[in-house]
């Protein structure tokens, strides 16, 4: 549908903000895809990168990727949107115990720092996260620190989001 001359001009407003996608069990692509759809106010998705887990037990290589929102929704509400998207995965998890269906991460939102029990943004641990920072290079290569420089970081792109299937 083409969106009105009112819809076009209020999609600048708000602000950017940035969240990380990864799965590894189960159909990895249709969780992340079932993900993005429902996260509001995406205007941007980076590629999708085969990643090697990094810490916790041995388990499945991840699929990760990062989206763009542009958005007037607060830090918090943004985290409840994370929190969302993962209860509806966790429901059609097939390994109980098992390695995470589906982990969303806010990143970054423009302008705001958060640093609270529930929540703390930027993201502590995503400048040192190839994982991370890889895709983020995608969709907002300013918020990248000039000095990345990904060297045998165990991170592959494996296509665009919209034309991956299966696993
Ligand atoms: P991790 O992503 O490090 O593996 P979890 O996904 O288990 O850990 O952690 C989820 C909890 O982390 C959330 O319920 C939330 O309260 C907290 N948290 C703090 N900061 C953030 C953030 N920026 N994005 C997502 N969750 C966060
Ligand atoms: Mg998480």
């Amino acid at each position: 549908m083409t969106p009105s001359i009112a819809e076009q001009s209020e999609s600048g407003r708000g602000r950017r903000a940035f969240i990380g996608l990864g799965s590894n069990i189960g159909d990895r692509v249709a969780y992340l895809k079932a993900a993005v759809a429902a996260i509001p106010d995406v205007d941007a998705v980076s590629a999708v990168y085969e990643t090697d887990p990094v810490g916790g037990p041995e388990q499945g290589m991840f699929l990760n990727l990062v989206a763009r929102l542009q958005t007037e929704l607060s830090a918090h509400e943004l985290l409840d949107v994370c929190r969302q998207r993962e209860a509806e995965a966790e429901r059609t998890r097939e390994v109980r115990w098992g390695p995470r269906s589906l982990d969303l991460d806010l990143l970054w939102i423009d302008g705001v720092t958060v640093d609270d029990p529930e929540l703390t943004v930027p993201h502590p641990r995503m400048f040192e996260r190839p994982f991370v920072l890889i895709p983020l290079n995608d969709v907002g290569a300013d918020v990248v620190p000039d000095d990345f420089c990904p060297v045998d970081d165990g991170v592959r792109r494996v296509g665009v989001l919209s034309e991956l299937e299966g696993p």
